[in-house]
């Protein structure tokens, strides 16, 4: 990308280093690895406002992480198990009206919101919290509440699917791209490509969501989806990616079809479900967008042929997870 650099005095090429940066978050100095935009002739650091944000993320993150406080998809997901809106959530516990809205939406929560979240988060005491607390939601609600809370309980599935999500480390750290896995947003690329090829097979879409998770890391200091990513013999695949097919399986979002083709067997990716519309920002979709062009004539065997050539592949044994450190290596427009 070439931009306006006021040392040189006109338009230059730029590049995206790593240093180390201190942010104050909540009176505490926190250092992350942020990457910022410099001219690569003088090398003086350019204003860019995505990765700048980046950074901040990166270091509220940091913060949480230090004070073990839960992350905003995790809010926002303990919110959803109940079906309340952020208002009444809100309301619930008697808080503002738009806590749990500026929550969800990056900021920093107190330690004692933070407490009453996690206790929240077992359908079990947000029973003890209706019952023992005088609540400010009408009686319909709370009649509602109740019978979601009972659903969840018996509901055997769903208890499947949080145990599920449990695997998932939510901590965000160089091995997830400084992201905690985001299931909602995963499932959202896997529809995006299954939507945008014309067939999509099992090993390509793991190479897909791969390179866009890198790449959006590279030029954004985050992660998309979160996931972490493993060294298997035929290329980096995402972590415990076949319990994650069938949790999109048993959520009807996507699902897998064996097909036989000379003897050999291809599992295609069947989309149950639209890409959702507000998934994704501008830059995650141009992200997306490039990736799927860019390996649109890729079968399953060139895409996991040029990922082998990955440095982050190259220097990992199997089995092994493969660090986001290495997505600095990765072109998407190498030969
Ligand atoms: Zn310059």
């Amino acid at each position: 990308m070439r931009k306006y650099c006021e040392q040189c005095e006109k338009e230059a090429e730029t590049k995206v280093i790593t240093k180390r940066e201190a942010y104050q978050v909540c009176g505490e100095l926190i250092e992350v690895d942020a990457q910022v935009l410099v001219c690569s002739e003088c090398g003086d650091e350019l204003f860019c406002e995505e990765l700048d944000n980046a950074t901040l993320v990166k270091a509220y993150n940091e913060y949480r992480r230090v004070h073990k406080l839960l992350l905003p998809e995790e809010i926002k997901r303990i919110r959803e198990q109940y079906g309340l809106s952020q208002r009444s959530f809100a309301k619930l516990l008697n808080w503002g009206d738009k806590t749990i809205c500026r929550y969800e939406n990056g900021s920093i929560q107190d330690k004692a919101h933070n407490s009453i979240l996690l206790f929240l988060r077992e359908p079990e005491n947000m029973r003890t919290y209706l019952t023992e607390n005088e609540v400010t939601l009408d009686e319909r609600q709370v009649t509602k509440l109740l019978k979601r809370i009972e659903k969840i309980e018996e509901d055997e599935e769903f208890c499947t699917s949080c145990r599920i999500l449990n695997l998932f480390s939510n901590i965000p750290c160089e091995e997830n791209g400084f992201k905690g896995f985001d299931y909602d947003k995963f499932c959202a690329m896997v529809l995006f490509f299954a939507h945008k090829s014309s067939e999509l097979f099992k090993t390509k879409l793991m190479k897909l969501l791969n390179y866009s998770d890198m790449i959006f890391y590279k030029e954004n200091g985050i992660s998309l989806s979160g996931s972490k990513y493993v060294h298997f013999p035929y290329g980096p695949v995402p972590n415990h990616f076949e319990i994650l097919l069938e949790k999109m399986q048993m959520d009807h979002i996507a699902h897998i079809e064996i097909i036989y083709d000379n003897g050999y067997e291809k599992h295609q990716i069947i989309p149950d479900r639209d890409i959702p519309s507000d998934e994704f920002s501008d830059e995650e979709l141009k992200v997306l967008e490039r990736v799927v062009n860019k390996f649109a004539h890729f079968g399953s065997a060139e895409i996991s042929e040029y990922s082998h050539r990955e440095k982050g592949y190259s220097s990992t044994r199997k089995g092994e997870i493969i660090s986001y450190s290495y997505a600095k290596d990765i072109e998407l427009d190498r030969e």
